[in-house]
């Protein structure tokens, strides 16, 4: 059984104040749900805060992104693995389409930042996902499979074993506009089919794939009853509370 993960990324919104008095809001309406993995990201400069508000709760912490670097050095405005766990996250959300497209992370920088995150023991949460031309083109499971072998490429079974996917198609990311479940379903199942291919049954089986993309408190239920979903990584409707909590409390 995949337990479902159900993730919020905050993207670049709320300074400390705002993040501490959100998740001081979520804790409690969250508090009862042992169904799954309540996990939220919010920007770097808030993360400590967030973490040590959050201790001892169900609710755990991911960065939006990484250093590929694998130890502290010269890189000016990088941070890198062991200072997010200091800071007290968990999790990151590694190959965002919006740092994929507007900041050069490429599917080699994607790879190289899963590397660095798995070593220093941070779960990472990759996405992929194809673009509407791309779709329109019937192109999506070309692109998305190719995403998924450059990412992924040299790790192990055992790196998979430790990895969160993310399906976000572009077309669906903060435009109003989600994947139907059926359109959703199909791709988890490619990807689902396309690891074990690449690795094996139990890592395809094991593997949590979660749909991002316009994942409201009105369409939640919809998308988990498919049978490949296994979470949602939710950015506009995270920004509240209630309606995250919602989304995380959703019909089963
Ligand atoms: C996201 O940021 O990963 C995302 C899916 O955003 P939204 O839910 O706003 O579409």
């Amino acid at each position: 059984m995949r337990k479902p993960v159900i993730a919020g990324n905050w993207k670049m919104y709320k300074l400390i104040g705002d993040a501490v008095a959100t998740v001081t809001a979520l804790k409690p309406l969250v508090s009862n749900a042992n169904h799954c993995e309540v996990v939220v990201a919010p920007p770097y400069t808030t993360i400590k805060s967030v973490a040590d508000r959050l201790e001892g709760s169900n609710i755990k912490v991911a960065a939006q992104n990484v250093s590929t670097e694998t130890k502290q050095g010269a890189h000016t405005g990088e941070i890198c693995g062991d200072m997010l766990k200091d800071a007290g996250a968990s999790h990151v959300i590694i190959g965002h389409s919006e740092r994929r497209l507007m900041y050069c992370d490429t599917d080699e920088v994607v790879n190289r930042k899963i590397r660095a995150a798995l070593g220093f023991n941070l779960t990472p949460i990759v996405c992929v996902g194809e673009t509407l031309e791309e779709r329109d083109a019937g192109r999506e499971e070309e692109v998305v499979a190719a995403q998924l072998a450059r990412s992924l490429a040299d790790l192990t079974a055992q790196d998979l074993a430790r990895i969160i996917a993310a399906y976000e198609p572009v077309w669906a990311i903060g435009a109003g506009r989600t994947a139907t479940p059926e359109q959703a379903q199909r791709m988890h199942a490619f990807i689902r089919h396309w690891i074990l291919q690449r690795f094996d049954r139990s890592t395809a089986e094991g593997l949590r794939i979660l749909y991002g993309g316009s994942v409201k408190p009105e369409n939640i239920s919809d998308l988990m009853r498919e049978a490949d979903i296994d979470g949602a990584l939710v950015g506009g409707a995270s920004l509240d509370a209630e309606s995250f909590a919602k989304i995380v409390n959703y019909d089963r």
